[in-house]
């Protein structure tokens, strides 16, 4: 709503009852609500959200993150009734979401791959059989999986079926899809995504890469640009390949390719997330662009604002997700009503959040608050403005992570960028 405002483009925010008072509807110059609390009947419900644009007369739709962002039906629905999906074509959803598919095209296209079963795998006796060949340890894998859930991993032989039932169930009761795939595991690499932007003239522009490599159970919780472990030669290469692909695919709007980065500089495919991703402000800061911006444009039928194929990366740029989790309980989700609210300030730091005083966070949804950004001249630079920062928000009525940003951002071997994707678990206890 932001990057609209700016390009003098009115905006309507949807909201379920439970949101009536959030902050994205307050600031929209128009509101709508679309239904009850649970997400199934409001912001996964298809023809609300569309009744919602007819009715107020909106020109397009931006999904954001989540919900119906990568749902290809959705995107064809909008295409009916003349509303602009302000996205990549529904038919690169489609091809993308489903992931050991997308593992297939973009194989196809030329891509490294992390070594795996070819497509989904049908049954637990082709498992053993596929297990064998691919060797161990391997992950079990949802085809319709996100958000780190579906996976599995497999050390023994004897490990095999248990994790095939539960990897299984898990998924066809979180994504209706119950199909799996399977894929060598790799020891503590690194996650290192290519943001790219594309027009609807063929023009594929690589904005570098981000290391997602601090998680919690497969979840990103820090994201940094660029990344300690890539230099300008290897950028080039795996921006390349995102390119490629993203030309494969007929790709225009924003998109990410998600790789895994072995300890001896090779890089493998993962998934590619067909939307703009949560982390993708990072990007923005040691690039100049506003991908938003961007996507409305693209959608607009606007050749990208971009010059050349390769931006350069000024300085480093961290973001600490700031959740409403109980790090004394497991971090599980800590709703409730937040009774202080003060946001870090200052130069160099960005926040994107969704709360503020006054906000009761509901149950129904993610538990991201807030977005924490800083920019620095170099990685030391931005990690101490994000200590600084953080050491600035306030947040009382709901437990959260900065805390556990706070050690984090004291680890000295996080401070050398020595990380990778167990570094969270291994080094703060109870992460
Ligand atoms: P990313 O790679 O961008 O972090 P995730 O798979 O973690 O992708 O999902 C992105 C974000 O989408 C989440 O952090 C959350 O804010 C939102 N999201 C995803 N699924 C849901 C959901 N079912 N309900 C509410 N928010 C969701
Ligand atoms: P999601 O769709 O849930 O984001 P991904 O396929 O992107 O799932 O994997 C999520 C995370 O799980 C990765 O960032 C990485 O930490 C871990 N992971 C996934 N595949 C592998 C693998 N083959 N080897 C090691 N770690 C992996
Ligand atoms: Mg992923």
């Amino acid at each position: 709503m932001r990057a609209a405002r700016e390009l003098g483009v009115k905006t309507v925010a949807v909201y379920s009852e439970a949101d009536r008072d959030a902050v994205h509807v307050r600031y929209a110059d128009e509101a709508f609500p679309i239904g009850p609390a649970q997400s199934v009947h409001s912001y996964l419900h298809i023809p609300n959200i569309i009744n919602a644009a007819v009715q107020t007369g909106a020109e397009a739709i931006h999904p954001g993150y989540g919900f119906l962002s990568e749902n290809h039906r959705f995107a064809e629905v909008c295409g009916i009734w003349n509303l602009t999906f302000i996205g990549p074509p529904a038919e690169a959803i489609r091809l993308m979401g489903i992931k050991d598919q997308a593992r297939a095209t973009m194989a196809a296209a030329g891509l490294p791959v992390v070594p795996g079963s070819q497509g989904a795998v049908a049954s637990l006796d082709e498992a053993r059989v596929v297990a064998e060949s691919v060797g161990l340890p391997l992950l079990v894998k949802a085809s319709g999986g996100g958000g780190g859930r579906g996976i599995r991993i497999v050390e023994t032989m004897d490990q095999l079926e248990e994790a095939w039932e539960r990897a299984g169930r898990e998924a066809a009761s979180a994504f209706g899809n119950g199909d799996l795939y399977l894929e060598r595991y790799l020891k503590n690499p690194r996650h290192i995504e290519i943001q790219i932007i594309a027009d609807k003239y063929g023009h594929v522009a690589s904005l570098g890469e981000r290391e997602s490599s601090i998680q919690r159970r497969r979840q990103k919780i820090l994201e940094e640009a660029p990344s300690p472990a890539v230099d300008p030669e290897l950028r080039r290469r795996m921006s390349e390949a995102a390119r490629e692909a993203a030309h494969a695919v007929g790709y225009h709007s924003a998109g990410t390719m998600e790789f895994l980065l072995d300890d001896e500089g090779r890089f493998y495919f993962m998934e590619m997330n067909t939307r703009v991703q949560v982390e993708h402000a990072v990007t923005e800061m040691v690039t100049g662009v506003d991908i938003v911006k961007e996507q409305i444009r693209v959608a607009a039928g606007e050749p990208l604002s971009i010059e050349g194929d390769h931006l350069e990366l000024v300085g480093w740029s961290l973001e600490c997700r700031i959740n409403a989790e109980d790090p004394e309980q497991q971090f599980r989700p800590s709703p409730g009503l937040i009774t202080r609210y003060d946001v870090p300030q200052g130069p160099w730091v960005r926040i994107d959040s969704g709360a503020d005083a006054g906000t009761e966070v509901q149950p129904f949804y993610d538990s991201l608050l807030a977005k924490v950004v800083t920019w620095g001249r170099d990685r030391d630079e931005a990690v101490a403005r994000m200590a600084r920062a953080l050491s600035e928000f306030r947040i009382e009525g709901v437990k959260t992570t900065l805390e556990l940003h706070g050690q984090l951002l004291q680890d000295p071997e996080f401070r050398a960028g020595h990380i990778h994707t167990n570094f969270l678990g291994e080094r703060i206890p109870g992460a």
